[in-house]
């Protein structure tokens, strides 16, 4: 595979370029020929002119192409509006086609029937590459359909775009096809000596915090945890509607995982009612989490995530970049996240209106992020020096100061981590009593309202039993041995209540009051209460206390009936007392 970069200036210098190409093909045994045009310029005329060129001097050679928000040209920001790339595949077994079709929300499955129809009658395609114009698309049923192709094709790509990232004007075009403003290219490669590796970099990290987007509606984000989506921008980051709102959320977008995936929505711009416009199909339910952009973080990730790239000894190197890094970094910076592949092998892209690659069968589409697509003709190389380029960094971490951004997450990250501790403390000490550590009476009596509610509900037939107890004769215990062993003797009442229940499914332990306890069996009658209550007075007052001795408890049983909760507790309240009527230390069931 040999290529060749123009930068298209004027004609006199773009013929000269294709006169060498050609000699090169005439010199060498150069086969599939494919130009890929990348273009800031929006003039229709100036496109379709490169075009005709390329249809007189070159007739044989495929091209494709689309605009774009900035080209990448040997591994940086290109200066210049249109370049051109030429592959010359040298292997004959190669192969490459080209599809281009209209394209929108509502033919977007058609479009990809008829991609999924020519890799059927083309079984020699591995990889297919696509360039659309994607702006104010759902792309979520055109994603579902690509992710139904052959489970063996890769699929990369990116979004068409235009270098104003306010205008929404883009085109594709391609040999023979002539130029769409709604339109997708499929560019299908393949053969038995043709390889492609491709990786995804994102480099932004998910801070901790997690949100649960509450209402969505394609790209529009109306609630994250039930209140306008504004207000976590504004709350955590104090970032405004304001005319700087993209720049500032850029550093911050929303991080999602798909599976092993990780992927970045970025709010473009805010609504009246404090939604957010975000940068692709948001979906409801999903978990997001902010995400920070850090320089050094990214270039970290980029140089380790790079490295397979370089492993792949690639001959070309295409990547999408998302317009939104370039404007993260700036024109003076971005190229940094690209040159470093420029040493593995020829590096070239454009900033895109959204990133797609097909991971693992699912066909996604990315924002924030960088597609790198490796190429190769014939096996690995085995000789040749190979290219480390996360070396650089790994040199880097030994001696480097770490930035400051990464002392502040670090920091954010463990007062996150402390503060979630102790709201579950606390979440836990409003439900449970101090002493025993059983639920306490408003937690079991919601537990009960809740079961009956349920079973009323739902239409279950399931049996729902409750069990009441009271120590007896417990004035004296405080009385006589204080109440301090008074405490130890309700603790061990506790103890022995969790003991004898370890065994039952659906049961509940809580305090009712002073020495009065209730559990809650919501899947158990009356005779299994009876028979666990009986076990339970045995056991308690098999107990000897060091100072109190032995000690013992009443119990009421009861069964509940198609009947709200005063009502059962009135019965079991009633059982109770008819136990301690009848000299205590006894379980009495009322059905
Ligand atoms: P009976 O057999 O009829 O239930 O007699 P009793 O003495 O247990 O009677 P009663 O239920 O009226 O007495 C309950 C006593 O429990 C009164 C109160 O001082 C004591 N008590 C309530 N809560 C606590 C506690 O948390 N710790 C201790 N030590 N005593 C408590
Ligand atoms: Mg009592
Ligand atoms: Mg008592």
């Amino acid at each position: 595979m040999k290529q060749f970069q123009i930068c298209y200036k004027d004609d006199a210098g773009f013929l000269e370029e294709l006169k060498q190409i050609k000699q090169w093909r005439t010199a060498h045994s150069g086969y599939v020929t494919i130009f890929r045009i990348y273009s800031e310029d929006m003039e229709f005329e100036h496109i379709r002119h490169i075009c005709d060129c390329l249809d007189d001097e070159m007739p044989d050679a495929l091209y494709l192409g689309c605009t774009t928000n900035a080209n990448i040209m040997d591994g940086a920001l290109s200066e210049t509006k249109i370049i051109l790339t030429c592959t010359i595949f040298e292997y004959e077994t190669t192969q490459a086609k080209i599809l281009q079709l209209p394209f929108s929300e509502e033919n977007a499955a058609q479009d990809v029937a008829a991609l999924k129809k020519c890799c059927d009658e083309n079984p020699w395609v591995q990889a297919v590459e696509m360039h659309a114009t994607i702006m104010d698309m759902s792309m979520m049923e055109f994603c579902n359909e690509m992710s139904r192709l052959r489970e063996d094709i890769q699929v990369f790509g990116g979004g068409a775009f235009n270098p104003d990232m306010d205008d929404d004007t883009a085109f594709v075009f391609s040999k023979g096809n002539g130029v769409l403003d709604h339109g997708i290219i499929f560019l299908l490669l393949g053969g038995s000596d043709f390889h492609t590796y491709s990786a995804l970099i994102s480099g932004w990290k998910p801070l901790k915090r997690k949100f649960r987007v509450t209402k969505a509606d394609r790209e529009i984000l109306y609630e994250l945890d039930g209140k306008p989506a504004l207000d976590v921008y504004r709350k955590f980051l104090n970032i405004n509607k304001n005319d700087r709102f993209f720049s500032n959320t850029l550093e911050f977008p929303l991080f999602l995982e798909h599976g092993d995936t990780n992927i970045l929505r970025c709010p473009l711009a805010v609504n009246d009612d404090d939604s957010l416009v975000m940068s692709s199909d948001m979906q409801e339910d999903a978990i997001v989490r902010l995400a920070y952009g850090d320089p050094e973080t990214i270039l970290a990730s980029i140089r380790e995530d790079g490295q397979k790239i370089a492993d792949f000894r690639p001959e070309v190197i295409q990547t999408f970049s998302c317009a939104a890094r370039k404007a993260f970094w700036g024109n003076e910076n971005i190229s940094d996240e690209t040159i470093l592949f420029h040493s593995v092998a020829p590096t070239t892209g454009f900033y895109t209106h959204g990133e797609f690659l097909r991971i693992k069968g699912d066909m996604l589409n990315f924002n924030v992020t960088l597609v790198i697509v490796a190429m190769r003709e014939g096996d690995m190389p085995q000789t040749g020096p190979k290219v480390n380029i996360a070396r650089e960094q790994i040199d880097k971490d030994n001696n480097e100061k770490i930035p400051i951004i990464r002392r502040f997450v670090s920091f954010i990250e463990a007062s996150t981590a402390e503060l979630e501790e102790m709201n579950m403390k606390l979440a836990l000490s409003s439900v449970t009593d101090g002493l025993t550590r059983l639920y306490n009476r408003a937690e079991i009596e919601r537990k009960i309202r809740s079961a009956l509610d349920k079973r009323k509900n739902q239409g279950t037939c399931n049996n729902i039993s409750l069990i009441m107890l009271d120590i007896d004769n417990f004035k004296k215990v405080n009385d006589i041995y204080g109440h301090k062993e008074g405490d130890h003797v309700i603790q061990a009442l506790s103890d022995v209540l969790r003991n004898a229940t370890t065994e039952v499914s659906s049961c509940s332990l809580g305090r009712w009051g002073g020495e009065e306890f209730m559990i809650l069996l919501s899947d158990s009658n009356a005779d299994d209460a009876a028979v666990l209550a009986e076990k339970i007075r045995l056991a308690f007052s098999s107990v000897s206390y060091e100072t109190a001795g032995c000690q013992t408890v009443s119990i009421g049983v009861t069964q509940a009936r198609d009947e709200n909760s005063d009502a059962l507790y009135s019965r079991v309240d009633k059982a109770l007392y008819m136990a301690k009527a009848a000299g205590k230390n006894q379980v009495v069931r009322l059905d």
